[in-house]
């Protein structure tokens, strides 16, 4: 279950996840959380930097497809600035829905993360999925409604575990992302390959 619930990376932001970064991972397509991993919750316009990230990416030759738990309204009108396909009401954690997308879309599994700011949505989901599990740092998550809030403490204390035996504080504002070794992507499937610093297989 640990397994499932660990990302293959974390990082603070989606801006960290360059074209050069994403083609040493060995990644061509991703599956981008909305809510509180690209914009505010609050806020319809994504955060500075990140529509200019989203241009550059796309014209990289990155494919782009976006897969939240909100409202097919509030995310379709989101998806219609960037001119992005979406999956609305995705049953994050469930798997089904962004299966489904990966083989609609022509994406392969084995090149595909899932990216998002969620423990038990995005990660659990991406796991599920057999994708790679990107997690990113919450932009402002004080904002979100109070059900996905309550995920916050259990996921500090599933991160907490990760860190070098506890030793760390469980707050996300202090970890540092994972690095992880170039050779590391080169191993299909996800799921067999091995980071730091967690310790053994994950
Ligand atoms: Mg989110």
């Amino acid at each position: 279950m640990l397994k499932l619930l660990t990302p293959h990376l974390r990082v603070e932001s989606v801006l960290e996840l360059t074209l050069d970064r994403l083609r040493e991972l060995g990644l061509d397509s991703l599956l981008l959380d909305v809510d509180c991993t690209l914009k505010r919750y609050s806020q319809n316009d994504v955060e500075p930097g990140v529509a200019d990230w989203i241009e550059e990416l796309r014209r990289g030759g990155i494919k782009l497809c976006l897969v939240s738990n909100g409202l097919a309204g509030r995310i379709g009108r989101f998806a219609q600035q960037f001119d992005l396909p979406f999956i609305a009401r995705a049953c994050k954690p469930l798997p089904f829905r962004m299966t489904a997308a990966v083989r609609k879309m022509g994406f392969r599994p084995d090149r595909t993360a899932m990216v998002g700011d969620q423990i038990f949505a995005d990660v659990l989901a991406g796991r599920l999925a057999g994708l790679v599990s990107i997690l990113v740092r919450p932009i402002r998550p004080e904002e979100e409604p109070w059900y996905a809030r309550l995920k916050r403490g259990p996921e500090r204390l599933v991160l907490r575990g990760k860190e070098e035996g506890g030793r760390r504080k469980a707050d996300f504002r202090l970890l540092t992302p994972i690095r992880l070794p170039p050779s590391a992507f080169r191993l299909p499937p996800p799921s067999l390959l091995t980071f730091q610093p967690l310790s053994g297989r994950i």
